[in-house]
């Protein structure tokens, strides 16, 4: 069984209709990317699974149980959790307090603690960081804060909107290194990206998303290698 399952979901905004039936799984520990242009659909997809929309009709699912009748909190609480596009981060907080308030429904100490550490091996950046209001924090600074936040709830899918959006090339190849290390460390990715090529290039499967219908998917290297792919979205 797949770990998410949409399943032709149906999502409004008052009476435009932003999602027209849209289905996909993502499997247990793989990374799955969404790509499309401006206004496909892509982050009103990923706000559908985390509980920040509901589906008018369709649903999804995390190993068979249906997710899309709970609450955004709900959702987090088993496991399924999203780091927002630009990326909103507590930002009178310092990057522990921040990333403490990611792990405020876990009650284990000592494996908050842990976790904490592994954070700072993760991002040494923000180990250098650690006691710096989030706020005075470069973009990609706080990218890290937001993807270290969301690691402390120990998600078993992280959901990233457009985590490359702002940043310069550098932070970028970091942030996607960073995407594969959380990946093999066992945690499944959902990936929503404008960039194309990078997220299809790192991606084991890939779905195409245009005007609120997938239109294509495969494995991320044979899309990359799919003529209509190429010329919508790679130039
Ligand atoms: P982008 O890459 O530009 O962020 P996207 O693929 O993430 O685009 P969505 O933000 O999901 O696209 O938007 C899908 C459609 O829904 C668009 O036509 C958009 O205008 C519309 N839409 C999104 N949010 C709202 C809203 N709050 N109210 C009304 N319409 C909305």
């Amino acid at each position: 069984m797949a770990l998410l399952e949409v399943d032709d979901i149906h999502v409004f905004y008052d009476k435009i209709e932003a999602l027209k039936g849209v289905s996909f799984v993502v499997e247990q520990g793989c990374i799955v990317t969404l790509v499309g242009g401006n206004g496909a659909g892509k982050s009103t997809t990923l706000k559908t699974i985390s509980g920040l929309l509901h589906p008018r009709r369709g649903e999804v699912r995390l190993e068979g149980r249906r997710m899309s009748t709970m609450q955004a909190h709900e959702i987090a609480a088993i496991g399924v959790v999203q780091i927002p596009e630009g990326r909103r981060i507590f930002s009178r907080l310092t990057v522990r307090e921040n990333l403490e308030m990611g792990a405020f429904t876990r009650k284990d100490r000592a494996g908050i603690a842990g976790d904490k550490e592994k954070m700072m091996a993760l991002f040494p950046r923000l180990s250098e960081r650690w006691n710096q209001v989030a706020g005075t924090l470069s973009g990609g600074e706080q990218q890290m804060v937001a993807t270290a936040r969301a690691l402390m709830a120990r998600p078993r899918a992280l959901l990233m909107d457009e985590p490359s959006m702002g940043l310069s090339p550098m932070m970028v190849e970091q942030v996607f290194d960073t995407i594969r290390t959380i990946n093999e460390e066992g945690v499944t990715v959902l990936l929503v990206e404008q960039n194309a090529l990078l997220a299809l290039s790192m991606a084991d499967y890939g779905y195409v998303l245009e005007s609120g219908r997938i239109i294509l998917s495969g494995k991320g290297s044979d899309l990359l290698d799919d003529e209509r792919v190429q010329r919508a979205y790679l130039g």
